[in-house]
């Protein structure tokens, strides 16, 4: 039937104790699966491995959430097989049939919102309205690409020449490669995949490997929308091996990335390698990572951005892409906003986030806790500590919440991304320096910036070059179609993701005029 115009999917409203209630149940019932089976899926069919991984509770780390079949060459050869082999049939599938594909998914979603985010708050530590928030996010690109899809299917007609009909329309790629992140573990790999499917393309899915099991949801969700078989496989495995492997596989058309600025640069150089007797030039839309910075102006409102400001930068730990990880301040304000700051850092309640009232829990693995320590350790060299609070808790990835001040702009603390709960501030003389300060990073994925002042928010909107842009608001928390997400420089190549143009990344033009 005909869909009515894209709307967001609400998040919960934990106020209501019959929201907290039926999470709670969830949280209680699925440890019971533990650890959960999962399985390759080929062509349809579900493949266990001689070998396995296994994928754990950052927050608990003797709690091991699924045992993970893992794909080495082989399989990753026959998986690119199924999906070229269900190319042609799927292609020529009316566009408005795939997208249909896509609600239905939705549907299969949002019927298991509870079970889907609580997952989430196990095997990647969000906390409860955080992994409520990537459930929805997920839902929305299906929503919304299903519905982008059926705009660009239809032919459009060129030019009004007499004796001439026109027509430009699109066309699938072929077999994509979806290589994807842990840390919005279902929303960006349905986001990928979904954009792949809806455009025509066939996929072969390959999940992070600390996010396997919320992974094989995308595929169960799918597998209820009934997608023909082939169309989508699943390929957990080491990015290492079978990500090298599927990037510079002959018949891969298209690869899309989010992660990494080193592993997204990597894939870029080498499917740029075209051997003299392939068929295409590989196209690749790689989503990489931020530096992203918040400016506090002189008369901006400091009790709105205190709390902004903490959400941004220790929100899921820091662990996003659009994290706040550098505050910019002019001096006017400085030591008025860092009493401020310090004081609700203080008062944020830390711990492992299967207990509701905790913002901030452990971070994803022991590679991350330990490059985010050795930032903590290159901060004290080059900054001061304002805030340093450990997170009470036994077994898990936990690393201190932690600010620093006193960072200039040429310090590796207000370069490189950490990714993770640090926050550095920076002291600025005036509003051009402070957009100077913003600007002077390789990435440029989000910022914000509070002020009250229009001349400022003027220059801020010209000035100011991220992909995305807030003011008088927080760097994170982009939402579908409303924000369409995505940077330049070093945080990607590729259109905004939940925007207009992103689509078209995963098809070819073509043009047919007719004479008549
Ligand atoms: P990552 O280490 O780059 O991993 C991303 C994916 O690439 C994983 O599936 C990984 O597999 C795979 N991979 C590893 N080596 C590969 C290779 N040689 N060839 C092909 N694939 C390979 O990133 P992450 O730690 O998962 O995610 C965090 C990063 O993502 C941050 O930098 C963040 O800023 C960025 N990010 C960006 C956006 C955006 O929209 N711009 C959104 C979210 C996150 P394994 O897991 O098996 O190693």
């Amino acid at each position: 039937g005909d869909k009515g115009p894209f709307e967001n999917e609400p998040p919960w409203d934990w106020t209501l104790a019959e929201v907290r209630q039926a999470f709670e149940k969830t949280l209680r019932k699925l440890p019971k699966e533990f650890p959960v089976k999962v399985p390759l899926v080929i062509n349809d069919k579900k493949v266990q491995t001689q070998e396995t991984f296994s994928s754990t509770n950052p927050n608990r780390t003797d709690q091991v959430v699924g045992v993970v079949a893992s794909a080495g060459e082989k399989k990753a050869r026959e998986a690119v097989a199924a999906a070229k082999e269900a190319f042609a049939a799927w292609r020529d599938t009316p566009p408005r049939e795939r997208a249909e594909y896509l609600f239905r998914a939705a549907q299969a979603a949002r019927s298991r919102r509870y079970e889907l985010a609580a997952l989430q708050v196990y095997e990647v530590g969000k906390s409860w309205k955080e992994a409520d928030g990537d459930v929805c996010e997920a839902i929305d690109f299906l929503e919304y690409y299903g519905r982008e899809m059926i705009r660009l299917g239809a032919p459009r007609r060129m030019g009004n020449v007499p004796g001439e009909v026109s027509h430009l329309f699109y066309e699938p790629r072929g077999v994509a490669a979806v290589v994807a992140p842990w840390n919005f573990p279902f929303a960006i790999s349905v986001g990928m995949t979904s954009a792949a499917l809806v455009t025509g393309n066939t996929v072969v899915y390959k999940p992070a490997s600390q996010s396997p099991v919320i992974g094989y949801w995308l595929y169960r969700i799918f597998q209820e929308a009934k997608l023909p078989k082939g169309v989508l496989n699943f390929l957990p495995g080491p990015g290492a091996k079978i990500g090298d492997f599927l990037v510079t596989h002959p018949d891969v058309a298209m690869i899309a990335f989010t992660g990494s600025k080193e592993v997204g640069l990597r894939i870029i150089e080498r499917a740029a390698k075209t051997p003299p007797d392939a068929h295409f030039v590989k196209n690749v839309v790689a989503e990489m990572g931020g530096k992203n910075a918040i400016i506090i102006d002189a008369d901006a409102d400091l009790d709105e951005a205190v709390v902004h400001v903490l959400h941004s930068a220790f929100g899921y730990q820091g662990q996003k892409c659009s994290a706040c990880s550098r505050l910019i301040v002019l001096e006017e304000n400085y030591h008025k906003l860092l009493e401020r700051l310090r004081a609700a850092a203080e008062s944020l309640e830390l711990g492992p986030v299967e207990d509701a009232k905790n913002v901030m829990g452990a971070v994803i693995d022991a590679k991350a806790r330990e490059k985010i320590l050795e930032y903590i350790e290159i901060g004290k060299r080059e900054g001061k500590v304002l805030v340093e609070r450990p997170v009470e808790g036994s077994n898990g990835y936990f690393v201190p919440l932690t600010i620093f001040t006193d960072i200039r702009p040429e310090h590796r603390l207000a370069q490189e991304e950490i990714f993770g709960p640090v926050l550095s501030v920076m002291k600025v003389r005036d509003f051009d320096e402070a957009l100077e300060v913003a600007n002077s990073t390789q990435y440029a994925l989000t910022g914000a910036v509070f002020s009250r002042s229009p001349e400022n928010i003027e220059k801020a909107r010209r000035r100011f070059r991220v992909g995305n842009l807030y003011i008088n608001r927080g760097s994170t928390g982009a939402i579908v179609e409303r924000h369409p997400f995505g940077g330049f420089k070093m945080s990607g190549v590729g259109s905004k993701a939940g925007g207009p143009d992103y689509l078209l990344q995963f098809m070819v033009p073509r043009n047919v005029a007719e004479n008549t």
